[in-house]
């Protein structure tokens, strides 16, 4: 695997990076989970700017900054809501990764943390999740070398197993 993913056991809102993602809903206006503890880790500030950005469609990525977090900035992103896999469900998921990575790479961020988008209240199979955010993300770096890190930050021992096992069950060269 490229050597630039790293997968920890954790809370994102407490990594360090230059951007951590939010698993965010359509209307940025925050919500549960991963998005109501980035929301409380960062302050009202980032309720402020978020109310500015009218918004976020499924698929795509809008950048803040991070205010009282570590992180600099938090790029929101909207995950699709599982309904049974035949809804475009995983090119939705496919293109949250593609534009964070591209935002990032857009804005200079070096080094990124994603949450698994929509494994939780959106209810998206994890296995199915996390196979397309590792195939999303080396695709994307083996096409941008000034990405640095990418971290994926998992929540709990079931996500933290998916991603452990399925980024090993590649066969090196
Ligand atoms: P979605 O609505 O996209 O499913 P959720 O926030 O419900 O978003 O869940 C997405 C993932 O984020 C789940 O694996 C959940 O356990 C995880 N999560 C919740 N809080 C945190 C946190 N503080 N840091 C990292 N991951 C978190």
């Amino acid at each position: 695997m490229d050597e630039r993913i790293e997968i920890i056991e954790g809370d994102i809102t407490r990594v360090v990076v230059d951007a951590i993602v939010n698993a965010a809903n359509s209307t940025l206006l925050g919500g549960g989970g991963v998005d109501g503890a980035i929301h409380r880790a960062a302050g009202p500030d980032l309720l402020d700017e978020c109310r500015g950005l009218h918004g976020c469609a499924t698929g795509e990525a809008k950048m803040t900054r991070g205010y009282k977090l570590p992180a600099g900035h938090v790029i929101h992103t909207v995950g699709p809501i599982w309904s049974g896999g035949a809804r475009n469900e995983d090119e939705l998921l496919a293109n949250c990764y593609r534009s964070c990575l591209r935002l990032a790479a857009e804005r200079g961020i070096k080094t990124v943390a994603f949450p698994a988008i929509s494994t939780g209240a959106y209810r998206f199979p994890l296995q199915r999740a996390v196979r397309i955010a590792l195939r999303e993300t080396k695709a994307f770096l083996s096409e941008h070398p000034a990405i640095e890190k990418v971290v994926f930050v998992c929540f709990d021992q079931d996500t933290l197993q998916a991603y452990r096992s399925l980024s090993a069950g590649e066969v090196s060269p």
